[in-house]
């Protein structure tokens, strides 16, 4: 039962006429518990909120399905207003992007151009950019305009998923760039020929990634709500004397957010993944399909209204 309610978030998540619809009736169903808003203005109000607790951030201002080379190119300006805002209200926040919304699916050249525009204006206000990774199709693409962007900027990171089997790979090729890399277990649903489709293959996958890229020595982001995850990257960092500005914990807007309170009290970075914007029907649906026990509390939304 819970493998057919994933499945189908997953399929609604990708449907073109829902995401239409969700924008323009804004947010429903309970979505504000895990997008901040549908403008800049809502997201700042979080933010601040959650920086007085001790947590940072990183901002996604939300998009999905860019088929033309305009609509990239105004997903980039969003990205730049959402940088100024972040350097003129002095939050500690970080900006994280999909390349699709860049222009991926139309051509290199396009994604290349909107990002050296956000790069230039996030390096004047010293904001750190993070390229999230999508689907299995476009995980070499995307490593690929990672690598060729890492060389002429410093403030960028990017994702790699345990449940693929190519990460390890990467990981060991993207130590030559020094990356700053997010680890996270995967989000997409992918075919067994690529992705491991055991779940604990994909914690072994996930533990032994953690441990290569810390002590591969670069800035490691361990992004889960998973507790034996967590406990795991304690003990490592613990036992190889990890200095704490070699690592955080990152977990999304919304989930465990006691657990996240709870680590700052402990002294571990935690950075909160805050998506707000009009497109966010993509990004719940998917949250909803990693756990479909969030529905009760969806149904609950759809029937207070
Ligand atoms: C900051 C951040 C950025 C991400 N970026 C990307 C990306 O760029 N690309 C990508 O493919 N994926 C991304 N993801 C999603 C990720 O791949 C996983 O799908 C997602 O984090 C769920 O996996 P998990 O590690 O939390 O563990 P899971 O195996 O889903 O959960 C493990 C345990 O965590 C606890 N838990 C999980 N969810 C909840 C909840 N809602 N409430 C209470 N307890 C819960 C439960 O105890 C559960 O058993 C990101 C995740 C985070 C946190």
């Amino acid at each position: 039962m819970e493998k057919l309610l994933r499945n189908s978030f997953m399929f609604l998540s990708r449907n073109k006429m829902l995401t239409r619809l969700a924008k323009k009736y804004g947010l429903q169903f309970g979505a504000s518990r895990f997008v901040a808003g549908d403008t800049i203005g809502l997201a700042i109000k979080v933010i601040k909120e959650l920086n007085q607790k001790g947590l940072v951030v990183t901002l996604d201002h939300l998009g999905e399905f860019i088929e033309d080379e305009e609509e990239a190119r105004k997903m980039a300006d969003h990205c730049i207003k959402t940088i100024q805002s972040i350097g003129k209200c002095e939050l500690q926040s970080q900006l994280s992007l999909k390349l699709t919304s860049m222009g991926l699916d139309i051509s290199d050249n396009v994604v290349i151009e909107n990002m050296s525009r956000i790069l230039e204006e996030a390096q004047k206000h010293n904001v750190f950019v993070t390229i999230d990774m999508e689907d299995h199709s476009r995980c070499e693409k995307t490593l690929k305009i990672f690598k060729q962007l890492k060389k002429e900027y410093d403030h960028i990171g990017t994702v790699v998923q345990a449940y693929l089997y190519r990460t390890v790979y990467d990981i060991d090729e993207l130590n030559e760039y020094k990356a700053n890399l997010r680890l996270v277990k995967g989000a997409y649903k992918e075919s067994p020929k690529v992705a491991f489709p055991e779940k604990a293959a994909v914690d072994e996958n996930f533990k032994h990634i953690i441990k290569m890229h810390l002590l591969n020595g670069h800035f490691t982001a361990v992004a889960t709500h998973d507790d034996k995850i967590i406990d795991y990257t304690k003990n490592l960092v613990k036992e190889y004397n990890i200095p704490k500005q070699q690592y955080e914990f990152q977990m999304l807007y919304g989930i465990r957010t006691e657990k996240q309170l709870e680590l700052v009290k402990e002294g571990y970075q935690v950075r909160v993944y805050v998506p707000y914007g009009d497109d966010w029907y993509g990004y719940f649906m998917r949250r909803m399909a990693e756990r479909p026990a969030n529905v009760a509390f969806v149904a609950k939304g759809i029937f207070r209204k």
